[in-house]
């Protein structure tokens, strides 16, 4: 089916660090795709890297290029639904998760509402978002921010 003439281009990071936590984001790249009105443009690789500002076991990472015709409000509860079917809880700041989706942008949206700042606010300050969206979209990402992000631990799988 073509895009609708409405759709936009989004880019949303997926995490996971507990239970197979591979299994989550592939399963998750997967229903991404089958959201209403959304395609799965393009997919990065899966990367590791260990938890910042929390304990736990390394995080699996990965950024997803959507195009949708969702808002981006529908498009946030579309990604907390996801969240909600793998089990995601919230028991305090920075708690291992079984999936976190973040809305990373939005077109070239600036978003600040009570629920949704886009661009998400603290990706320039992530390897584990830096460099799976420098592999699929490296002019959304400059040299200087990777240079900034250069001592944080991540790898690809
Ligand atoms: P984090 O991803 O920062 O570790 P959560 O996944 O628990 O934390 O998200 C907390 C809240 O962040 C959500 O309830 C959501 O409303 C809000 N939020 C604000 N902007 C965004 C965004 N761009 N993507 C995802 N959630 C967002
Ligand atoms: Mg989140």
């Amino acid at each position: 089916m073509p895009d609708a003439p409405s759709a936009v281009q989004a880019f949303v990071g997926l995490g996971a660090n507990l239970g197979d936590a591979q299994a989550a984001v592939q399963r998750s790249l997967q229903a991404l795709d089958r959201l209403p009105q959304t395609r799965l443009a393009a997919r990065s690789s899966l990367y590791r890297s260990a938890p910042v500002d929390a304990g736990g076991p390394d995080y699996v990472n990965a950024v997803a290029e959507l195009r949708t015709a969702l808002p981006p409000e529908a498009l946030l509860a579309e990604l907390q639904r996801l969240e909600q079917a793998e089990g995601r809880e919230r028991p305090y700041r920075n708690a291992p998760r079984t999936l976190d989706l973040d809305l990373l942008l939005y077109g070239d949206a600036q978003i600040a509402t009570p629920a949704l700042t886009v661009p998400h606010p603290r990706m320039a300050a992530r390897a584990f978002v830096l460099l799976p969206l420098a592999e699929i979209a490296p002019q959304r990402v400059t040299p200087g921010q990777l240079r900034a992000v250069a001592d944080q631990a991540i790898q690809r799988i």
